[in-house]
């Protein structure tokens, strides 16, 4: 690249000035303004696993003031600091959602379901977004077969609810970890997590979304195929029984993280921090360096739930840390 430099800009800008004033046949009809949009354009992006073809579907992005505690075991100056080197907005952080939408060819699966659309209109149409962008990308709710959950964390349950409270995917077989199901059912639990705001309203928020259909939930252990070709990957301590998911067709497979990480800026940059929403942070510590030292090692396409939509990538070591390369937005599958 030629050495483009603050002079240049400089220049530039004043040479657009004297063209300007040199130019008195500019076009003098007035013209009406366009509109602005004032609106983003639907979140879905389609890639392709072998024969399966795979779509990010964005349910939102959170921007909230940080928390004093959103790293636990940091300084909250030095997690601001992560916040202001990934030019988040002053003080707070930005938190993205993507489910995944898988079509294997004989079955529709979605992976994890976002924060459900009752969340859309409280949150000003930040989150809850899942059913437009499955509609924008063609797909009928109705037609999904599975709905497999990686844990029972509301931004990956609350989706499976419509805006009025009923299913959001009416056809779907509704799958569930076992080992998450066995923690966040218990009634001891629970009752052990009531002094804990956060994990209390995380216990409510689980009887609530499975109330009337917990004996229709599917509960699926860590080793065994939650639909052909999708496996479910033992990746505990984000929760008892966080999953991430290895999606295979052919010669291809990409490895769906789900929380292995909360937003990589922060957590795979600096995969020892531990996030305030982790159950048993150094196990999920332990787990996070397990999961991107395969990654790094086997160059997987990794997709991660908190990721920047399209939320694909390729994670690399880093010093310490592991660092994301964002996959090229392709307009040709
Ligand atoms: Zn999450």
């Amino acid at each position: 690249m030629t050495g483009l430099n603050r002079r240049h800009l400089l220049t530039g800008t004043a040479a657009i000035g004297a063209a300007a004033a040199l130019a008195p046949l500019w076009p003098t009809r007035a013209t009406a303004a366009v509109p602005a949009a004032g609106a983003q354009a639907p979140g879905f992006y389609r890639y392709k696993v072998g024969s399966f073809e795979c779509t990010s579907i964005n349910d939102g992005v959170a921007t909230f003031p940080m928390p004093d505690a959103f790293v636990t075991n940091v300084s909250k100056t030095e997690a601001l600091a992560a916040a202001q080197a990934a030019y988040m907005p002053d003080g707070m952080v930005r938190v993205p959602f993507n489910p995944q939408l898988i079509n294997t060819g004989s079955k529709l699966v979605l992976i994890d379901a976002g924060n459900g659309a009752a969340a859309f209109e409280p949150s000003k149409g930040a989150v809850g977004r899942t059913l437009q962008n499955l509609a924008a990308a063609g797909v009928d709710p109705k037609t999904i077969d599975a709905v497999v959950i990686s844990h029972l964390h509301p931004d990956h349950t609350n989706g499976i609810r419509a805006a009025d409270g009923s299913l959001a995917f009416p056809n779907a077989e509704i799958m569930v970890p076992a080992k998450d199901w066995e923690f966040w059912m218990s009634d001891a639990n629970a009752a052990k997590a009531e002094s804990n705001p956060m994990l209390k309203g995380y216990f409510a928020n689980v009887r609530k979304v499975y109330a009337g259909i917990e004996s229709k939930v599917t509960r699926y252990d860590w080793g065994k195929e939650v639909a052909p070709g999708i496996t479910a990957v033992a990746a505990p301590g984000h929760t008892p029984g966080h999953t991430a998911f290895a999606v295979a067709s052919g010669a291809s497979k990409v490895l769906l993280q789900s929380d292995v990480t909360n937003i990589p800026e922060f957590f795979l940059r600096n995969p020892d921090w531990h996030v305030v929403f982790d159950i048993d942070p150094d196990m999920a510590q332990a787990t996070r360096h397990k999961f991107y030292d395969m990654a790094a090692a086997e160059k997987a396409t990794v997709v991660g739930f908190h990721f920047s939509f399209p939320s694909i990538g390729h994670v690399e070591k880093d010093g310490a840390g592991y660092r994301l390369v964002p996959v090229t937005w392709t307009p040709v599958l």
